[in-house]
């Protein structure tokens, strides 16, 4: 089998893996415009603090990422995964209710630690509902992540860094630049709202923002959490993030992005911090949150991998396994993440 994929971020990276894995022939291009992948802060954070719920097929989603990510550190030499510690700080008496609620049920069990004294008694100044601690979590240093991963293709002559050009496709039959594949699977995160192919899908662009400070006095032992993230990242060094504005394309950091990572960053800390940098990039997000996987309703060889919102880094490598097995062994893709659930036409 012979595949070519489009786009080089995290989903095209666990997609040509999985695929190099069933042994087919691999071909990836993409333009060499990251705005996601590399600019994420690749946490792996398995509850949703919001109403203190499970993220979706967590426990589905976890061990997998988890067993895929440390193949991948071994395939390319280099360490990107690292395990860690999320402490949220409770914004309110109700989210400590639901922790206390939820941490001893045993599908919570797994990924909430039973609060201690130390938890509620935590010594922060910003500690006023207590705080607890979440299992399982880690983060994935994104930027080394995709230079690994990039020099690994471009190692084996897999990838070539060019705009893919749709004037130059045949999609009956799967032809482009003259050359024919079993296969070709769109992963272009935001820009697939200007695929022709696939530009009917609801497909939003939501851009975020995330510092890089340092701080000699910052906490530094674990990942804080309230309003926004503190990511521990060693040497003195932190992310701090991260911002949603819906249905912006620009990848400008903005001085309103800064106000409010930096307005957010007081309800965890209050010691003194440098910024390094300062990036935006955008998620390629739907609004019921979930993947947009699948083949193309007219041309049965066309595939698309996207959809991957803010949570790419946990979904990407579980997902593209089951892309892979509905391509070669007709194995169903799940209802929700997949395609056929929005209506198709042709000329929208
Ligand atoms: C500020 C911020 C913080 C985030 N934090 C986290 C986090 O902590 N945890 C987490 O899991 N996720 C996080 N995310 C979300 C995560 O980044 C996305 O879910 C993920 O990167 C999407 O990956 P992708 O491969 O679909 O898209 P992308 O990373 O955008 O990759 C698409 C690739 O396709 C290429 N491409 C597009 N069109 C073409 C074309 N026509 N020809 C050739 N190449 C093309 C582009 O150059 C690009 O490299 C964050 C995102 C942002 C913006």
């Amino acid at each position: 089998m012979k595949v070519l994929v489009v786009g080089c971020g995290v989903a095209g990276i666990c997609l040509a893996h999985e695929l190099l894995q069933a042994d087919c022939e691999v071909q990836l291009i993409d333009k060499g415009q990251n705005v996601s992948s590399s600019v994420a802060a690749g946490i792996i954070n398995p509850i949703v603090f919001r109403r203190m719920t499970l993220s979706w097929r967590v426990s589905e989603f976890i061990p997998f990422a988890y067993n895929r990510y440390r193949e991948l550190e071994h395939k390319t030499g280099v360490s990107f995964f690292h395990p860690l510690v999320i402490r949220r700080l409770f914004a309110s008496e109700q989210e400590l209710e639901f922790w206390k609620k939820k941490q001893n049920l045993p599908e919570y069990s797994d990924y909430m630690e039973t609060l201690t004294k130390e938890d509620l008694e935590f010594p922060l100044e910003q500690n006023t509902f207590g705080t607890a601690r979440v299992k399982q979590a880690s983060y994935i240093d994104a930027k080394g992540f995709i230079r690994a991963n990039r020099d690994y293709f471009q190692s084996k002559n897999l990838l070539l860094e060019e705009n893919f050009n749709h004037d130059e496709l045949n999609p009956a039959e799967a032809v482009y630049k003259g050359t024919r594949y079993d296969f070709i699977v769109f992963a272009e995160g935001k820009d697939s709202t200007y695929n022709p192919l696939f530009g009917y899908l609801p497909l939003q662009q939501t851009k975020g923002e995330v510092l890089t400070i340092r701080s000699e006095t910052m906490y530094s032992d674990e990942s804080l959490n309230r309003k926004c993230f503190l990511l521990p990242l060693g040497n003195n060094e932190f992310k701090a993030g991260s911002t949603y504005v819906w249905n912006t394309d620009d990848t400008i950091p903005t001085e309103e992005g800064l106000q409010t990572i930096t307005e957010n960053l007081k309800s965890i800390t209050s010691e003194p911090y440098e910024v390094l940098e300062h990036n935006a990039g955008v998620r390629p997000t739907v609004l019921d949150r979930r993947p947009l996987l699948g083949l193309h309703p007219e041309y049965p060889k066309i595939a698309i991998a996207n959809g991957l919102g803010a949570k790419g880094y946990m979904l990407a490598p579980l997902l593209m396994n089951e892309l892979v097995q509905h391509l070669f062994e007709g194995k169903e893709i799940p209802k929700d993440s997949h395609i056929n659930r929005f209506a198709y036409s042709k000329h929208s």
